[in-house]
């Protein structure tokens, strides 16, 4: 799936720079489920076009978790098999 232009725009931007920093700094570079090196700053309450100009979500540190690409993956593996329901929880198949 193609990254929307916003959410393009967003993981360039200083303050996330910024915020991503920081948790890399209190994790001390741990993947915070496995304690192996950390990756990738994953947001808990998954970013959408409609949060994203919402800070407490977008860049607050109690929604950020450091990830190793492991664990990074298992949890959009995750969140893609819940994608596959639609509205009315019949399942989609692809
Ligand atoms: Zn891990």
């Amino acid at each position: 799936m193609k990254k929307p232009k916003e959410l393009h725009r967003f993981y360039k931007s200083k303050d996330w720079k910024l915020a991503r920093e920081i948790k890399i700094f209190d994790a001390n570079g741990r993947c915070e489920r496995c304690g192996a090196l950390g990756e990738e700053v994953h947001h808990k309450k998954s970013l959408t076009l409609n949060n994203i100009g919402d800070t407490n979500i977008s860049l607050k540190q109690n929604n950020l978790e450091l990830l190793c690409k492991k664990c990074h993956n298992k949890e959009h593996k995750r969140f893609s098999n819940q994608q596959q329901f639609d509205k009315e929880g019949n399942l989609i198949s692809r």
